[in-house]
């Protein structure tokens, strides 16, 4: 197995190339299987919908009935396409269709139809920040294959037996393989994430973890600096980003106990438990050679011209990374507010409408993601169903831009947005009293008062103390009921004081 450039050397001296953890470097890489957005299963015209009623979405085909012939479904590989133009991949011309043989009660077929020589994406690499350090996760490939059906053993209906739902079989899945580049968990569950954030920004998956439309395999080892490649156990169907990362902690502890007792490590498929927050074996892991893959019979090879792929390019969205650029170029954003933006589709669409409604883009970025993004999480909901809108942010960024609006009178105004206390930014103002004082007679009579009743602040900014005059600022800001603009005020003290 190959060695990112940088590390190979750090390798090669025996040096670690990651954190260690107890002494111990650790190696992850990551299977993703992720389901394909199409109305209709990969090899038969089946609908994909999630939920029916059990073997209601099973076709002939899919049920495997003698003498149907599966046809392969055009937007599945497209939906391959895109990802290999997502990722940098190389898209293979022509790859080929294999069968890959197991007995399990859920495959009537007795065998799956996968990529196995020939896959259809290749290489390619995803890239992503871990805090403020950037990391690159090579891929070896991405295969499309068909899901297999379900087995559910404690249905109500048939107590002490089990049953088997077809709805799943033939749906389309593109299995994602990295290399074994990751050297954390914090770095393995950052590239789930950002994978995740690709195949639905490209619109190929719907990303929906709990209905199983993303799930991955972490195949993990830990060895010690210098030394090659320990065995690895692969801890399967992770589908929560919050049980990736307990799974895979777990398990680094184990492995590393088991060595420091002494005991090998048995290449294992292992399962993690949620409610005891462990990994526990399932099974010995198969060799590729247990599965007999031959190429399908019954299906062509997958033959990709240069113009399909020209074609799928032009109905590609711009890319997280490329807009984020955009954003820092043309907008005058930092990296990071750029990349917080750009943590979905919709978000970024929010932010651009915004912009598109008059918004100062520094402004609007600094209320998507800290007011807003702050009452995002605590309402546990996306910006889709953000109550404040994005022209009305666009309105209240406009209120704040022209002076009209102090900070914490602009809060007031989107806390009445988000309530739906109010809709129009302008109402509100008027509505509320949120007016900055421009009665200019007032605020000199403030001034005074303040003035007087603080000699010592006074005192200590003509002795040179410049922060004395915050509290004077302070002071006047809360006599105006915090109508005044603190610029304004600053300013007109400096001036009664000079
Ligand atoms: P298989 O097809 O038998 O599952 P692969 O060679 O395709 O095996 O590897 C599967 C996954 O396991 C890949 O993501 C790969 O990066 C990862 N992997 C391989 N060897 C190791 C290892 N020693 N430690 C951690 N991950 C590994
Ligand atoms: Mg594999």
């Amino acid at each position: 197995m190959s060695e990112t450039v940088n590390t190979f050397e750090a390798q090669q001296q025996g040096r670690p190339t990651g954190p260690l953890v107890r002494g111990y470097e650790v190696i992850i890489g990551f299977e993703t299987h992720a389901q394909l957005s199409t109305a209709s299963k990969i090899f038969s015209r089946a609908s994909t919908a999630f939920g029916a009623e059990p073997n209601t979405q099973a076709c002939a085909v899919d049920l495997a009935l003698p003498g149907t012939l599966p046809v392969m479904n055009k937007g599945a590989v497209e939906r391959a396409i895109k990802l290999g133009l997502a990722l940098g991949s190389h898209i293979a011309p022509r790859s080929v269709f294999a069968r890959k043989n197991y007995f399990y009660p859920d495959l009537p077929k007795g065998y799956q139809i996968s990529q196995f020589e020939i896959p259809v994406v290749q290489g390619g690499a995803v890239s992503f920040f871990v805090g403020e350090e950037q990391k690159t996760v090579r891929l070896v490939r991405a295969h499309l294959e068909e899901d297999a059906g379900k087995s559910l053993h404690e249905h109500e209906d048939f107590v002490g037996q089990s049953g088997i739902d077809l709805n799943r079989a033939g749906t389309p899945l593109l299995e994602i393989v990295t290399e074994p580049d990751m050297r954390s968990t914090a770095e393995a569950v950052a590239y789930a994430k950002e994978l995740h954030k690709i195949v639905t920004w490209i619109g190929i998956c719907d990303g929906n973890m709990q209905e199983g439309s993303f799930r991955c395999d972490a195949n993990v080892s830990v060895r010690r600096p210098g030394e090659k490649l320990g065995t690895r156990r692969e801890i399967k169907n992770l589908n929560s980003f919050k049980f990736m990362q307990q799974a895979i902690d777990y398990e680094i502890r184990w492995q590393i106990d088991e060595i420091e007792d002494g005991h090998k490590i048995e290449q294992a498929t292992v399962l993690f438990d949620p409610d005891t927050g462990e990994t526990r074996a399932m099974r010995a892991k198969e060799d590729s050679a247990d599965y007999r893959y031959f190429p399908d019979p019954d299906l062509p090879p997958l033959v990709i011209a240069a113009d399909w792929i020209e074609r799928v390019k032009a109905e590609m969205p711009e890319l997280p990374r490329a807009m984020a650029e955009r954003y820092v170029r043309d907008h005058g954003l930092s990296e990071y507010d750029a990349a917080q933006l750009t943590q979905s589709a919709a978000l970024a669409g929010y932010f651009d409408e915004a912009v598109k409604a008059g918004a100062t883009p520094k402004l609007a970025s600094n209320w998507i993601t800290g007011e807003m993004a702050r009452r995002l999480n605590a309402a546990e909901i996306g910006i889709e169903a953000a109550p404040v809108k994005a022209q009305q942010l666009a309105q209240l960024v406009k209120r704040i831009a022209d002076g009209t609006l102090p900070n914490n009178a602009a809060r007031q105004v989107f806390e009445a947005l988000w309530t739906g206390e109010g809709s129009d930014v302008d109402a509100i103002i008027e509505a509320k009293d949120l007016k900055p004082m421009n009665d200019a007679g007032a605020l000199d009579k403030i001034l005074d008062e303040v003035i007087a009743k603080n000699a010592k602040n006074v005192e200590e900014y003509r002795g040179g103390k410049e922060k004395a005059l915050n509290a004077l600022v302070g002071q006047v800001m809360k006599a105006s009921g915090g109508k005044a603009n603190p610029a304004q005020v600053t300013e007109l003290l400096k001036a009664k004081l000079a």
